[in-house]
């Protein structure tokens, strides 16, 4: 008897519902254009807006503090892990978003389960769109605070969560501030206001709006003029900003707990030094200029329009992550292999990400893209589209 016969069976499930998914391996590296095997395949579904994952003044920052720190940390951030290149990004996060302070973590995953997960206890509640990520979802799950979910983006229930909350120590709203499925903002400014009627803290995961929404990328706070009104503001350094790690920019209070009771900071080793020097280099980078921000969000209303005018459904769409919408499981995951035989890779989502009726492509812009890569995408699209009667 194999004792592990419960995992093949939850495969073969995936694999009659049509979401057992090889990984695909590229030849070469995150950029417009990659290699598959011998094929050029131009990338839709990278999270690489801004471009930076190959630029020289980032590879360049990589491999000089790999001269100089070599390229491992050596221990968790509370021993010997903290290296002064750790304390330079943290303080220019702080600088460039705006607070008090900043605490770098591994990921923007490792982030949300180190905040969530250890400044909520069962004397409080934390309030929650169904929308948000899976790693608010999991940080959620480690703490024994109550929970409360509304449905995405409706303020009604979230009013009424909030005006039942009276009761507990401290109430939390937490919301991503782009939703990564469908693209659409979070309404932050009706949020900020709510959560002041009824003294809640507010707490915002912007991983898709990090280097994306904001004066320079500064993310949604910046993008509603909320300066100072956000509590918790989560980055991510893994998309936009080219390289991995995540932080929290808010109060010094908040760093110092962190620096105490944040499992994933406490337990589990720092960024590598050359991870915290590029992450560094593309902050600075961001700050030094806005022209790659202006080609990303040029790049995303033109093919969004053009999109749109070809008559396919794109949701809530407002950024740069311009959902597709198919249909079922199985109809959904034909179309992205289609699009794949002709050039292109579009990520199928399905359920139970997404409703059951409303697998998509999930398409994301980057600044790098050309207007011909853009234009030999829509052609594509277009072509396949009929063959699936989306058109
Ligand atoms: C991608 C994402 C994360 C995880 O960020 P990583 O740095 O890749 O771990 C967290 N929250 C949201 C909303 C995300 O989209």
């Amino acid at each position: 008897m194999n004792k592990l016969n419960h995992l093949l069976t939850e495969l073969e499930l995936l694999k009659k519902e049509g979401r057992y998914r090889p990984l695909t391996v590229w030849d070469s590296a995150a950029d417009t254009w990659m290699e598959l095997g011998c094929r050029r395949i131009l990338q839709l579904s990278s999270n690489n807006y801004l471009g930076l994952t190959n630029h020289p003044d980032m590879k360049k920052a990589a491999i000089e503090a790999i001269e100089e720190y070599g390229v491992g940390s050596g221990s968790v951030r509370t021993i010997t892990g903290t290296l002064r290149i750790h304390e330079v990004l943290e303080q220019e996060l702080a600088a460039f978003k705006g607070t008090e302070a900043a605490l770098v973590f591994q990921s923007g995953f490792t982030t949300n389960q180190g905040i969530l997960g250890s400044m909520l206890g069962q004397e409080d509640i934390v309030i929650s769109d169904e929308l948000n990520h899976a790693s608010i979802i999991d940080g959620i799950r480690l703490t024994k605070a109550n929970r409360a979910i509304f449905a995405h983006k409706n303020l009604d229930q979230l009013e009424e969560h909030l005006k039942a909350s009276g009761s507990y120590r401290s109430r939390v709203v937490v919301t991503d501030g782009v939703f990564s499925m469908d693209g659409d903002i979070a309404p932050l400014p009706e949020i900020v206001e709510l959560a002041e009627r009824y003294d809640a803290i507010v707490y915002v995961d912007d991983a898709h709006a990090s280097g994306v929404l904001g004066r320079n990328g500064k993310g949604s706070a910046d993008h509603f003029n909320l300066h100072g009104r956000v509590h918790i503001q989560v980055g991510t350094l893994s998309k936009a900003i080219g390289a991995v790690g995540g932080y929290m920019a808010g109060s010094q209070l908040l760093k110092d707990f962190l620096i105490h009771k944040a499992r994933p900071f406490l337990f589990s080793t720092s960024q590598p030094p050359a991870v915290a020097a590029t992450c560094l280099a593309a902050i600075r980078v961001l700050q030094s200029s806005s022209d790659r921000m202006e080609r990303l969000w040029s790049n995303t209303e033109y093919f969004r329009g053009k999109v749109r005018s070809l008559g396919f459904d794109t949701g809530q769409s407002e950024t740069p992550i311009i959902p597709i919408i198919v249909g079922t499981p199985e109809k959904t995951m034909q179309f992205s292999d289609r699009l794949l035989q002709e050039g292109i890779f579009a990520q199928g989502i399905v359920y139970p990400t997404v409703a059951l009726d409303k697998g998509r492509v999930r398409l994301i812009i980057t600044a790098n893209h050309t207007i011909e890569d853009l234009d030999f995408a829509l052609d594509r699209l277009e072509l396949a589209g009929k063959q699936f009667g989306l058109l």
